[in-house]
């Protein structure tokens, strides 16, 4: 329509924005069409506690299986969601799958629990804690306590008191927060403050290069020290190495998720690796150093 009136009337018409925002609407319904086609799929990666070996539960990471482009992880495609409604059926479609799961899994006498990424904008929709309530009564038989959602620390500082309601409303249904990429926001020690979050996770950047960098090490040191000081679980991101799960538990950080562990898979492989874990010796021998 702009074009037609041309450049005369709107002087600040600009054919590559225009052709940007079809793209990204091309994208949007796109995606729509993605979840209804039943294109996206859940991963799991497991958690697990370095001292015991034990695993603590999963982490829901989003995927599609692009029919074309083959299988997308979230960096490839979470971008085009943004629209509110867009990301709030997005989340409703992960919890309904995580819940899906855990029954299942209760099914088949596996008993982890699943944590799941709230975006930003759904956490702080108004009615989000009523919601989540109505979804796990419809899923009854699985305990609230089996489900884990993990927020950035970004999402709580654009409005604290909506994300402080929403976050006690769901712990009161039973269910845990963990603080994702925990030291990437700017103003991590104010929220560790204030947020009752049940667990912290550091941000796999500062893990990645914690060994060689000696400021990423002093940043993985103080979120340790902090989450000690206010009595929170921590877990690290990304340890990829036996190095890094050694240098962790000596600073006295001893839930971990990376690589190193597991990469995230489908559900289907999560009861052979299950089965298989406790003979990774390398892994296990970390057990006797703590
Ligand atoms: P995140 O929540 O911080 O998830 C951890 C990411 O780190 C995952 O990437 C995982 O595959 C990757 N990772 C884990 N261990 C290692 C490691 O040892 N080395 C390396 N290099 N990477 C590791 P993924 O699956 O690509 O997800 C990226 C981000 O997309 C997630 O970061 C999360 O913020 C977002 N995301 C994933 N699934 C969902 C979802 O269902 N909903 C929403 N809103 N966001 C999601
Ligand atoms: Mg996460
Ligand atoms: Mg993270
Ligand atoms: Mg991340």
């Amino acid at each position: 329509r702009a074009k037609q009136r041309g450049r005369d009337t709107y002087h600040f018409f600009d054919p590559d924005q225009d052709r940007l925002l079809q793209v990204r609407h091309e994208q949007r319904q796109r995606f729509i069409d993605a979840l209804n086609r039943d294109e996206l799929r859940l991963y799991f990666q497991p958690q697990v506690d370095m001292r015991s070996g034990q695993v603590i539960g999963v982490e829901a990471l989003i995927r599609w299986q692009h029919p074309e482009q083959g299988l997308l992880a979230p960096g490839q495609f979470l971008s085009t969601i943004d629209t509110t409604s867009l990301e709030i059926d997005l989340g409703e479609w992960v919890l309904t799958q995580a819940l899906n799961q855990l029954t299942q899994w209760q099914a088949q006498g596996i008993s982890i629990t699943i944590s799941v990424n709230i975006s930003p904008t759904h956490l702080l929709i108004s009615d989000f804690s009523q919601r989540l309530g109505e979804l796990l009564k419809r899923y009854s038989h699985v305990p609230p306590k089996m489900l884990k959602l993990e927020v950035l620390e970004s999402a709580a500082m654009h409005d604290i008191t909506a994300a402080l309601k929403n976050i006690a409303c769901c712990q009161s249904l039973g269910v845990g927060f963990a603080i994702d990429d925990f030291g990437t926001g700017f103003s991590s020690l104010t929220h560790l403050r204030q947020l009752p979050v049940d667990l912290i996770k550091i941000d796999r950047s500062f893990v990645r290069d914690m060994l060689t960098d000696p400021n990423d090490m002093a940043i993985v040191e103080s979120v340790i020290y902090m989450a000690n000081r206010f009595d929170r679980a921590m877990l690290a991101e990304g340890v990829e190495t036996l190095d890094h799960a050694k240098a962790l538990m000596k600073l006295g950080c001893f839930l971990a998720q990376g690589f190193g562990i597991a990469r995230p898979m489908p559900a289907e492989a999560i009861p052979a690796w299950l089965i298989q874990w406790p003979n990774q010796t390398d892994w296990q021998a970390l057990t006797r150093l703590s």
